[in-house]
């Protein structure tokens, strides 16, 4: 879409009475959409006076905006004088519609004219303003009748227009006031003046002996609204931006990683956790496993950089050892020569053995050298496999390393790492959010029996299902950790303590039911919500006390604290 074309896409603004306005005209949204659309393609970065260049480059020039006080006045006159079969009524509906549509000033500016324009254009105006009745004036002509038409204060109840007065005191009052000081203030980031002129207008409203305008107030607000779209529109296409820019590393990185499993899985979960909708959670997941990402990088660099320089190290000695050989055969070679033209020129025996004894201390020694340098290769190549041996051993305990740091290697639920981790995270989202969280911990009955009667590794069997059957029953948002031998936590964020109630029966009632490994195994869980200000430490100890509640109760069951 074109400027031209969006230009030409508006019409005239509501014909009085009719609720079709401005049907043909591009959407805010398609504006937004085509404004964001061009700031890509454009390269500039998405910044408010950016877009809103380029927003008004396509919707048309912020320039022919018409003056508020002179558009206000037309309206009212307008809107006061007598048209034909064009009614009061009709107008106010037309004008009501155009009010609830538009809260951006600059596009309810343009209506509003186009309005006014359409008014002034109506058949059947009487050419005399039909004004409202001002105290004692003579001249001032009969108000319309009360079917027809309403009270300007009716009108401006429902418009953002300028109030006579001071702020009214109304029950609403309060809770705008904080709206913008606890709603709008802290949710305006970096931006200073949105956050000032926000808290300035909640003072306003909590001062009760303000002096402040209506008209003035009014008019703040609207700039505030207006400034408040803008500054929305920004930080969604920074969000959008930055997760852009954020697989777009993930992926470069999987792009240079050639080799690593571990690696590979890494990055394939970091893009799976992307694929959620945004949000703190998600990016914390993230955070922490590129954290783990960049570790192990850094870990398996260092390594092959010693065992690159140990194999550099032993090539050289290869190298020094083979021309050893070549210099000592090539002595011999040039003995071999010597000794057979004086054993030509020989002119008597003793000068034949004399040259025969040499060179047979000559071929004692090259045998000898051959064999030392033939030993020394081998060894060198056995070091050379030990050390290739070796990397491939530090690479495989890496892996092993790195994916317990987190799991429980038998289980693969979160260790207790994984879970100070979680539950840190959990606690700062509740301390930031007010959520609910709760924990429940739970322990397997007689368990010790089970191992018992039918041996450890069924235990270990057991163990693994009953994880499964716990992942398996909760939310993917919900965390298991395994907290010691047969116990485990459960975390589950944004659950009041009805819900977690509700879960927690299922969890008992499903592992009962699931004849994990074959047995009849139950559980005694106990749950409690976190309690604000209160240790991480003792929102566990309370979840425990509540499991020995449990247990002391008959076991297989529910208890809370
Ligand atoms: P209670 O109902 O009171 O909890 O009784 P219990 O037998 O479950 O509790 P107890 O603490 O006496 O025994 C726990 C048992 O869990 C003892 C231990 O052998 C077993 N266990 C702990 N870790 C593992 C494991 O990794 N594998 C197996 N197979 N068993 C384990
Ligand atoms: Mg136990
Ligand atoms: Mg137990």
């Amino acid at each position: 879409m074109t400027s031209s074309q969006a230009k030409k896409n508006r019409s005239p603004a509501g014909t009085a009475g009719s609720s079709e306005v401005d049907t043909d005209s591009p959407s805010e949204v398609e504006v937004a959409r085509e404004t964001l659309r061009r700031l890509a393609q454009r390269k500039v970065p998405p910044t408010p006076d950016n877009y809103r260049e380029l927003y008004f480059e396509i919707r048309g020039s912020a320039d022919e905006l018409k003056p508020w006080n002179a558009l206000i006045r037309d309206l009212i006159a307008q809107f006061e004088r007598m048209h034909g079969e064009l009614t009061q009524a009709r107008k106010r509906e037309a004008l009501n519609h155009v009010l609830e549509g538009h809260p951006n000033a600059n596009i309810l500016n343009e209506r509003l004219s186009a309005l006014v324009k359409s008014w002034t254009q109506a058949k059947g105006a009487s050419g005399a303003a039909s004004m409202v009745p001002c105290g004692n004036d003579e001249r001032a002509p009969k108000a319309p009748a009360p079917t027809e038409s309403a009270p300007p204060a009716a009108i401006l109840a429902t418009t953002p227009a300028p109030l006579a007065g001071g702020v009214p005191d109304t029950p609403l009052r309060p809770l705008l006031a904080n709206l913008l000081a606890n709603g709008i203030a802290p949710v305006a980031g970096d931006d200073e003046a949105l956050a000032s002129e926000a808290r300035a207008l909640a003072n306003i409203l909590q001062d009760t002996a303000s002096e402040a305008s209506a008209a003035d107030f009014a008019a703040r607000l609207e700039k505030l609204i207006a400034h408040m779209g803008w500054a929305g529109e920004e930080h969604r296409a920074m969000r959008v931006a930055l997760l852009d820019l954020l697989r777009l590393i993930v992926d470069n990185i999987r792009e240079l990683v050639i080799d690593d499993s571990w690696l590979h899985g890494q990055l394939s979960a970091i893009t799976e956790t992307f694929a959620g909708p945004l949000s703190l959670r998600m990016l914390d997941i993230v955070g922490q496993q590129l954290r783990d990402v960049i570790d192990k990088q850094s870990h398996l660099k260092r390594d092959l950089s010693e065992a690159q320089a140990r194999l550099k190290e032993m090539l050289a000695g290869f190298v020094d050892r083979l021309s050893e050989v070549t210099i000592s055969t090539g002595d011999y070679h040039e003995l071999l020569i010597q000794s057979a033209r004086r054993i030509s020129e020989a002119s008597s025996i003793d000068e034949l053995s004399t040259v025969v004894g040499e060179l047979l201390l000559e071929t004692r020694h090259a045998q000898e050298s051959t064999l030392r340098a033939g030993q020394e290769l081998t060894e060198l190549r056995e070091r050379v496999d030990k050390a290739n041996l070796e990397i491939a051993r530090l690479q495989n305990e890496l892996d092993t390393a790195s994916r317990l740091m987190r799991h429980d290697p038998l289980t693969g639920a979160l260790n207790r790492k994984g879970l100070d981790e979680a539950l840190m995270r959990e606690i700062s989202t509740v301390k930031r959010k007010g959520s609910p969280l709760c924990i429940a911990l739970l322990d397997i009955d007689d368990f010790k029996k089970v191992n018992d009667v039918h041996g450890h590794s069924t235990g270990d069997e057991a163990l693994c299902h009953l994880t499964r059957t716990v992942t398996e029953t909760l939310r993917p948002q919900d965390v298991v950790a395994r907290y010691g031998g047969e116990e485990f936590i459960i975390l589950v964020p944004r659950s009041s303590e009805k819900q977690m109630e509700r879960i927690s029966e299922k969890l008992c009632s499903n592992i009962a039911e699931a004849h994990i490994a074959q047995l009849p195994l139950t559980v005694s869980l106990g749950y409690t919500l976190f309690r604000p200000e209160e240790s991480s430490l003792d929102f566990i100890n309370r979840a425990d006390q509540a499991m020995y509640d449990a247990k002391k109760k008959g076991k297989n069951r529910v208890c809370s604290l």
